[in-house]
């Protein structure tokens, strides 16, 4: 089943995502054999849950966590809270976390285990830089990022994984990697998984993020190793969310 992920980042007021929620949630009655989910910020999580929790395919999301299980971060959410407000998924390691918040491999890697030992499913970001594509770095930077992400985890712990590629170049930014690019980096990111996973890795779903909208949606999703998309500014208007969800 494709799946296709909503990153709402730090936009919408609270009336603003309730009314987006309910017009997503209305639209879902006429999407088949889809799985969506929505990473809305903390606040949000208690209603945007419970107006969700009933709907088919519907599934709730956290932008990030903590790395430790609890204690004296003020200003923090622990993987524990996010999963006893309904959260199933929490996004970790979005480029925009990497460079503003300078997070490291590491980190990233010991948020994915807290994650999984509290019962959430990662959504795994990473993907090259502009410079590093200008230089032909991509497919070794790529490499790297897996390497000291899901391949450090057991694979018990890697099947609650989902890796998403997000050219950092292509995101918010309307350039969209075509889907020819997309797809001979997912077969990369497939043979990364491989050489670590075996055939585990065919089961791992690869979303590609960055820039999609309506109009390039199917394209990319009809490639035979991207399992859907990660979605962010087209994820603010319900409708066009709603047409890549039908793509
Ligand atoms: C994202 O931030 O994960 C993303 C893919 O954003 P956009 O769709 O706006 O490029």
């Amino acid at each position: 089943m494709k799946i296709v992920a909503a990153n709402w980042k730090m936009n919408l007021t609270r009336s603003e995502g309730l009314a987006l929620t309910d017009a997503i949630v209305k639209g879902m009655s006429s999407v088949k054999d889809v799985k969506v989910i929505l990473a809305v910020p903390y606040p949000f999580l208690a209603e945007v849950g419970e107006r969700i929790k009933d709907v088919r395919n519907l599934h709730l999301a956290a932008q990030n966590c903590h790395h430790e299980e609890s204690g004296a971060f003020t200003g923090e959410v622990s993987a524990k809270m996010l999963r006893s407000f309904g959260a199933e998924y929490v996004i970790l390691g979005h480029s925009e976390r990497r460079v503003q918040f300078v997070e490291k491999c590491r980190t990233i890697r010991v948020k994915m285990e807290v994650a999984i030992a509290n019962g959430l499913s990662p959504i795994f970001c990473f993907g090259e830089s502009e410079e590093q594509r200008m230089k032909g770095n991509h497919w070794k930077a790529v490499k790297g990022q897996l390497s000291l992400g899901p391949n450090m985890l057991t694979e018990d712990e890697v099947r609650k994984v989902i890796v998403a590629y997000e050219p950092v170049w292509a995101i918010g930014s309307g350039l969209t990697a075509t889907a020819d690019q997309a797809e001979e980096m997912h077969k990369h990111v497939r043979s990364v998984l491989y050489s670590r996973f075996r055939e585990l890795a065919n089961e791992i779903p690869i979303l590609y993020g960055g820039s999609v909208k309506p109009s390039n949606a199917a394209e990319l999703f009809s490639q035979p190793d991207i399992n859907g998309g990660l979605i962010g500014g087209a994820s603010l208007v319900a409708e066009d969310f709603l047409a890549i969800v039908k793509a």
